[in-house]
């Protein structure tokens, strides 16, 4: 080649790669994308090639998008860097300065403080309402309302929301409607399906789910996908290649590990309803016909010290998140909700002795012994 030493180090030899049939994807850990000549770099604008800049469009990010929309049911989805900015750009898609949205009041503690704190400085208002009474949704709804959002099964005490209401409101008052599907899956649960038109994921849970990634997927129609797209790309909330990639490597196994942690679940709550050391058992019985949930919380307030059930837990761990394959357990009272006021705490049901249990897929006999020798020690 004639190079000299810099020039050969930088450059490297380069094999054609069109040749090359990997069974996977391969991870396009790529900032940008090359082109031959100035009619090539055309192509990119006239819509016949796919990739110019990472942060503009990446296969692993489309992929993670697809692979969702299919799983969901619908046309379109947009992969980004959290959960927490798929639901900023899911939120900036249909409302602007000016606008308001009705949410649930009992949604995940960080999407609380995206849209209470930081929305309104975008000009964006945000009411909060309890979902459970139908009526003081409708009775929230202003003119400039645009949206509403909610949960397929909230945290941590499991409400499962009504989505056929949620449909009918939105359809009633031209409203569109947004659901936050992170703790059902499209396993157990497809919003899009019932009539939601934008369905949300932190892909960082079961998606993911081995708890090695950070990822948000926005799933909904077309036109309101490509919106948020524009959003991710102005933004800059785009997603990682490397990431993208191990979120896609998830979901080929979302069904094995959810019908193992379904499963477990049904399995841990039973055996701890019966148990005399638990107070109330916290898990939903009509999210779908395959099951549940994987989340049980419990409340033990009064029958055991919650200082020594955290230390009696042996193999499971402390995790102040969830959906792993291996069983953990958070405590909201000092994570999750530690920043609501005490009236609200106390208003949704997160008292002292409430464990909120995100079960795994190990063997069910090992968990449900875990948890009935941490609170056979620390029984009062
Ligand atoms: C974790 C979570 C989020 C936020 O997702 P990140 O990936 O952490 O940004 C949003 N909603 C729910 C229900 C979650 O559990």
């Amino acid at each position: 080649m004639g190079q000299k030493f810099d020039t050969k180090s930088v450059h490297l030899a380069l094999k054609d790669t069109n040749s090359i049939d990997s069974k996977v994807t391969p991870i396009y850990q790529t900032s940008a994308f090359k082109f031959s000549d100035l009619e090539d770099l055309e192509n990119f604008y006239n819509g016949k090639k796919d990739y110019l800049y990472s942060r503009v469009g990446n296969p692993n990010t489309d992929e993670l998008g697809g692979a969702v929309a299919q799983l969901e049911g619908a046309p379109k989805g947009v992969a980004t860097s959290s959960g927490l900015s798929a639901i900023l750009v899911g939120v900036l898609a249909v409302a602007k300065a000016g606008d308001h949205i009705i949410a649930s009041n009992d949604i995940y503690g960080g999407t609380y403080q995206l849209l209470a704190n930081e929305l309104v400085d975008f000009g964006i208002e945000v009411s909060f309402v309890d979902f459970e009474k139908v009526s003081e949704v409708e009775n929230h709804i202003k003119e400039n309302t645009k949206l509403i959002y909610s949960e397929s099964i909230t945290n941590p005490l499991l409400r499962v929301e009504s989505l056929d209401e949620v449909v009918r409101i939105a359809k009633e008052h031209n409203l569109y409607s947004m659901i936050d599907n992170t703790f059902a899956t499209p396993y157990l649960c497809q919003p899009y399906s019932s009539g939601i038109d934008l369905v949300v994921h932190s892909a960082t849970k079961y998606l993911g789910g081995h708890s090695d990634v950070t990822a948000g997927v926005l799933v909904g129609k077309e036109e309101l996908i490509n919106k948020a797209k524009g959003k991710v790309v102005n933004i800059g909330t785009n997603l990682s290649p490397f990431d993208a990639w191990l979120a896609c490597r998830g979901i080929k196994t979302l069904s094995v590990r959810m019908e193992r942690h379904v499963r477990n679940a049904q399995a841990l709550a039973d055996a701890l309803r019966k148990n005399t050391g638990v107070d109330k058992v916290y898990y939903p019985t009509s999210v779908s016909t395959k099951g549940n949930g994987a989340i049980v919380s419990i409340d033990i307030t009064g029958l055991c010290n919650i200082e020594k059930f955290f230390k009696s837990l042996s193999w499971v761990k402390i995790v102040p998140t969830l959906a792993g394959v291996e069983t953990s357990v958070s405590y909201p009272l000092t994570t999750s909700h530690r920043a609501l006021p005490k009236e609200s705490q106390i208003e949704l049901g997160i008292t002292e002795g409430l464990v909120r249990i995100s079960v795994g897929i190990e063997d069910a006999e090992d968990i449900i012994n875990a948890f009935e020798k941490a609170i056979h020690e620390s029984i009062l």
